[in-house]
């Protein structure tokens, strides 16, 4: 297992064990991929090879002093064949891409799951989503190593075995031949490589560059600052944005261009010393008389497919230790540590008709990276089917408690603890089963009204019940008018066809769908931005009514909506500065009794008061 915080650079797996999970990922998801491969790297050799020997047989042929129809048959042989394999490898070409985009897709489909289901607070951490992002680099397109992998260990593949082929044939000459040849490609390959590779050592710098352009251009589009743009008058301060950012990579682009150009040029140098020594010998020997003509065509053409072998497995071994890195980053994704307990932790099935208690004791709270506590020593009963409101001003730490007490984080210090056990030892996702929540953001997925009621697409959906829910809700005559009921898509994001509900139809929805969740803790995380106080008051007291004497937790910032729970607490200064029902705090004249005056002020004379 792996510590997210302890991350270093260096790869956990390495090239060898990243191709053999990609041959086992292809073995389990897409056998076709592995037989492609084989036969591509079978057309790639025997190409090679009867290209290389079709000049050396004729003219053995010719000068064995060979019938003209023995010619034409070898000839014609030649051509078949090569015709042949360069058909079947074309075909194998054009049909590779099905069986690798489904190997591809898996592995979209698994970082997809881990990043659904891993623990709440790697969704807010920079670190884990910087690292989750590189992985998906790896799956974003057919060019990318969860895809291009397979051609470099197949290119690779084909450049050993014809390397070996080549060596065999060339060790005949001389072991000096191959020798030789092997070197001086070396040499080449290397010194271009260290220049080749400067993009490669700079890639966060480019990657950076990228994001931030890509930014600028992302909240341009974005429809949530569209109305901030025109109003404020934002367009010349992007443009200015986005044109420093694309000059900065234009540059970046600018410099490893020539640094390809140096490597170009340094290539044909070396390509043509290299070349030139290994001909200059081999016309020696035919001159002294130690080759035949056949031999001395076979030789010279195995030179230069010798360098090119020997260039081609430098080359993809490089490529490959690429996407390997790569791969790797995706593969590590797998083994982040959780800090919570899944599936090996203790089953805790929801209770029928129990009424759970909730306790947050001396819990302390700092998010990653902040420098004081936003909850410090916080202690706080919720017994058995009471109903709790959660108070205070913007940024007191309300949605962090709530946060705390449905399992999304865990406290810095303290325990919570639900019917007096820490809930650090069960099975989160079943700990999740016991809230039906409504939060600020709204989760509604591109899908039909019935698919976010009852959280799941296609069969499984209790219908009565659905329209029970949408009925308390009091949203069903809304759903009842749609074009398709409650077969109507919502959004226009995916659907064309798809509807726009109001703010407040929106909140009986996500009321409608907690109360079909029929958990036994109710929490409402003040979902109410786009309702008046009023009917945000009726829209809790309502909740309250539907929910009978679940354990509820309420919380909004103003006060009189809350006013109907068993108990308040006011959340200020990192605790519960006050706590009691609406009365005694009201009674007791203290900070929560001056929050009431002066919304009630605000609200009955419409103005605002800055305290
Ligand atoms: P409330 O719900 O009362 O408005 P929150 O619990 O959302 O308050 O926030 C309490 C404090 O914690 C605020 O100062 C806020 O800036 C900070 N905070 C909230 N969420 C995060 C986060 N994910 N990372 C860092 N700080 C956060």
């Amino acid at each position: 297992m792996e510590n997210l915080r302890d991350h270093s650079q260096k790869p956990a797996y390495g090239m060898a064990s990243n191709c053999a999970f990609m041959i086992r990922r292809a073995w389990r998801d897409c056998k076709g991929v592995l037989s492609v491969c084989a036969g591509l790297v079978f057309c790639g050799v025997t190409a090679s090879l009867l290209e290389l020997l079709v000049v050396p047989a004729i003219l053995e042929a010719v000068e064995r002093g060979a019938a003209p129809g023995a010619l034409a048959v070898m000839t014609g042989g030649f051509t078949l064949g090569m015709a042949a394999v360069r058909a079947l490898r074309d075909y194998l070409e054009q049909n590779a891409i099905f069986g690798r985009v489904h190997v591809r897709q898996g592995l979209c489909q698994d970082l997809h799951l881990t990043f659904c289901r891993t623990s709440f607070p790697h969704i807010e951490d920079p670190d884990y989503l910087k690292r989750m992002k590189k992985a998906s680099h790896c799956l974003d397109s057919n060019r990318d190593p969860g895809e291009a992998v397979w051609k470099t260990m197949t290119d690779l593949a084909t450049n050993v075995i014809s390397f070996v082929i080549y060596l065999l044939l060339l060790s005949r000459v001389g072991p000096w031949a191959a020798g030789l040849c092997a070197a001086l490609s070396a040499v080449s390959y290397f010194a271009g490589e260290r220049i080749r590779s400067w993009r490669y050592r700079h890639r966060e710098e480019e990657g950076e560059l990228r994001h931030k352009r890509d930014y600028v251009i992302n909240r341009s589009r974005d429809l949530k600052l569209a109305k901030d743009i025109r109003i404020f008058g934002l367009v010349p301060w992007l443009n200015e944005l986005y044109g420093k950012y694309a000059r900065l990579l234009r540059d970046f682009c600018a410099q490893y261009h020539r640094r390809y150009l140096w490597a170009g040029l340094l290539d044909v140098a070396l390509a043509f010393l290299r070349n030139g020594a290994a001909y200059g010998l081999l016309i020696a020997m035919a001159l002294r008389g130690e080759l035949t003509p056949a031999q001395f065509v076979l030789y010279f053409t195995a030179v230069s497919g010798f360098t090119q072998w020997v260039t081609g497995i430098f080359a993809q071994l490089t490529e490959l230790h690429r996407q390997s890195l790569e791969l790797s980053a995706l593969r590590e994704m797998a083994d982040v540590e959780e800090p919570f307990r899944f599936e090996d932790g203790r089953p805790l099935p929801v209770k029928e008709n129990h009424l759970y208690q909730l306790e947050l004791r001396d819990v302390s709270f700092r998010y990653p990276g902040a420098e004081e506590d936003t909850l410090s020593h916080v202690n706080l009963t919720i017994r058995p089917g009471e109903k709790l409101a959660v108070v205070g001003k913007n940024g007191a730490g309300k949605t962090t408690l709530i946060k705390l007490l449905c399992g999304l984080y865990d406290p810095t210090e303290g325990q919570v603890l639900l019917d007096g056990e820490d809930i650090r030892q069960f099975n989160r996702r079943d700990y999740y089963r016991h809230f039906s929540a409504v939060f600020q953001q709204f989760s509604v997925l591109a899908g039909t009204v019935a698919e976010n009621v009852v959280q799941t697409a296609g069969d499984g959906a209790d219908l009565p019940r659905m329209w029970d829910c949408l009925e308390r809700a009091g949203v069903a005559d809304k759903i009842r008018e749609l074009p398709q009921r409650e077969n109507t898509h919502l959004g226009r994001e995916v659907y064309l066809d798809g509807i726009d509900l109001s703010g407040g139809q929106m909140q009986r929805l996500m009321l409608a769908r907690a109360l079909y969740k029929n958990g036994p803790v109710v929490v409402l995380d003040e979902p109410t931005a786009a309702l008046d106080p009023i009917a945000e008051r009726d829209l809790y007291q309502r909740y309250s009514d539907l929910t009978g004497r679940c354990t509820s937790v309420y919380i909004s910032h103003r006060l009189a909506s809350t006013r109907f729970c068993d108990r308040i607490i006011l959340v200020e200064g990192g605790g519960i500065a006050e706590e009691g029902t609406h009365e005694e705090l009201l009674n007791a004249g203290g900070r929560y009794a001056y929050l009431f005056h002066i919304q009630s002020k605000y609200y009955q004379e419409g103005e605002i008061e800055d305290e």
